[in-house]
């Protein structure tokens, strides 16, 4: 035991460590460190300046729909600085013109016929086969037999709406196809509603909220106030510094990073799947090796500040969707003030363009002004007009997408078990790997593995 109670350290500073960091520190004895290897705390949670505006690298909203983030929301008092996206619609790029998804889907999925013979971006033949599979095969039989999401989509709705609609969306979110996808991780809630289960629902206050939110000023402001908020609670904030090897003790666990050697009562991993591979290889060796054979998608996130008369697209298109046979490398654009006002100023407007997916590294061996000049002419074409670069960031994300592989969460509890068994439950994981990749469920892991990590010391 630490001089003030159950001596835990957290490793990896990321939206996923400072959650745990925060749900640990409700308890007044914890002593709580957080390594992080980075100068800067936040992870893939960063921001740049981009002419005078502040814009997010990475993440740019969260969903509203889970209870965790809120209670972080609420003890750290952002509830007045909540905003949420001025657009929510997107239009899927399809034979060189844009087109409209109907209102009313469930993650792209139809939830009733209209939506599916009123849809732009299908061929009346495509509509209607589209339709009769739809009406046809209700049994939920297919559901339940399988993970593979994208094998299920298409068992209910054909390949061309699996293509682009559903394709385009989900596995947009994940940069990689919804084939060879986990549903219970990429689209739990179409699978509960095709296996016939409750869509699992929260009843805070927050679910009447719009399905997605930031904060006045980005993302970004929430990383900040958790440092600001942690430090009062005493919680030790350490930057550069590298964590390179644990060793269980009889008490507990030897913590090494390149400037020192420390002893913990418990630890919580909140790196990428790759490096708590590493580190766990003499603890747990099945553990690492199932974690080091995840796989991952590289994504690069090239944001523009422009010049471009947008206003033949209507206000509340957030952005376009690439589906993968348009031929083109931009899988994404995000129409920066239509969905944050913020993201325009006398300078000129903010483009995100993303580019990679799982399985396609192209964009990674292209130099960035080369991959801009690239992006900036498909950007012209798909939206349909003359742009103006004035200036841009260009951020690789090497790695940083789990390849939720089908039955990921089964192999994540075996993960679980072999751990705290070879552990002696001293050694926690957590972080996007775990549970899935949006950042309130990141959250609601880390609250998880915060709550077995202090029950522990009863
Ligand atoms: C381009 C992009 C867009 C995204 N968009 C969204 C979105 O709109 N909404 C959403 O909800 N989610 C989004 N995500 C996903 C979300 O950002 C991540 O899942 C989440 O931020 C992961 O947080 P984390 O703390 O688990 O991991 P990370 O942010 O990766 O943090 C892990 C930390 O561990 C540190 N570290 C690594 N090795 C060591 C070591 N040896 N010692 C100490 N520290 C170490 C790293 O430096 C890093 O800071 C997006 C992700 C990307 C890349």
């Amino acid at each position: 035991m630490g001089v003030f109670g159950l001596k835990t350290a957290v490793v990896g500073g990321g939206v996923t460590g400072l959650a745990a960091a925060f749900f640990l520190a409700q308890q007044p004895e914890m002593e709580v460190t957080v390594f992080e290897s980075d100068s800067r705390m936040g992870g893939k949670v960063q921001a740049e300046e981009l002419g005078d505006l502040s814009v997010e690298m990475g993440p740019d909203s969260f969903v509203t729909r889970s209870a965790a983030i809120f209670e972080i929301i609420s003890e750290i008092g952002l509830g007045d600085l909540l905003i949420h996206p001025k657009a929510n619609r997107a239009l899927i790029l399809r034979g060189g013109s844009l087109r409209t998804l109907p209102q009313g889907l469930n993650l792209g999925f139809p939830t009733n016929s209209a939506q599916i013979l009123k849809s732009e971006v299908l061929t009346p033949l495509e509509k209607l086969s589209t339709y009769l599979r739809w009406r046809l095969q209700r049994d939920a039989d297919f559901a339940k037999s399988s993970d593979d999401i994208g094998r299920i989509l298409q068992y209910y709705v054909g390949r061309p709406y699996v293509r682009y609609v559903l394709d385009p969306l989900i596995g947009g979110i994940n940069a990689a196809s919804v084939y060879g996808a986990s549903g219970e991780i990429t689209a739990s809630q179409i699978l509960r509603l095709l296996r016939g289960e409750p869509q699992v629902t929260t009843t805070t206050d927050h679910t009447q909220m719009p399905p997605f939110a930031s904060f006045e000023g980005g993302l970004s402001v929430l990383i900040g106030h958790m440092q600001e908020y942690l430090k009062g609670r005493g919680v030790a904030l350490r930057t550069n510094s590298v964590v390179s090897d644990l060793k269980l003790t009889s008490n507990g666990v030897m913590l090494e990073t390149d400037l020192d050697v420390e002893e913990f009562d418990k630890v919580i991993l909140t790196t990428p799947p790759s490096v708590t591979g590493i580190l766990l290889r003499d603890i747990s060796p099945e553990t690492a090796q199932i974690l080091r054979s995840i796989r991952r998608a590289s994504v690069t996130m090239s944001t523009l500040l422009v010049d471009a008369d947008l206003t033949h697209i209507p206000s509340d298109v957030a952005g376009v969707l690439v589906p993968r046979d348009q031929g083109f490398l931009t899988t994404a654009i995000t129409l920066g003030p239509n969905k944050w006002p913020e993201w325009r100023s006398n300078a000129g407007q903010i483009l995100r363009i993303s580019s990679g997916r799982f399985g396609e590294g192209e964009h990674l061996k292209i130099r960035p002004d080369e991959l801009v000049s690239l992006l900036i002419g498909e950007a012209q074409e798909i939206l349909g007009t003359h742009i103006g670069l004035l200036d841009y960031r260009v951020k690789r994300w090497v790695g940083s997408f789990v390849r939720f592989a089908p039955y990921h969460r089964q192999l994540m509890n075996k993960v679980e078990k072999t751990l705290a068994a070879d552990s002696k439950g001293a050694i926690e994981l957590s972080g996007s790997f775990v549970r899935g990749s949006g950042i309130p469920t990141c959250i609601q892991v880390a609250k998880e593995v915060a709550a077995r990590t202090q029950s522990s010391r009863l």
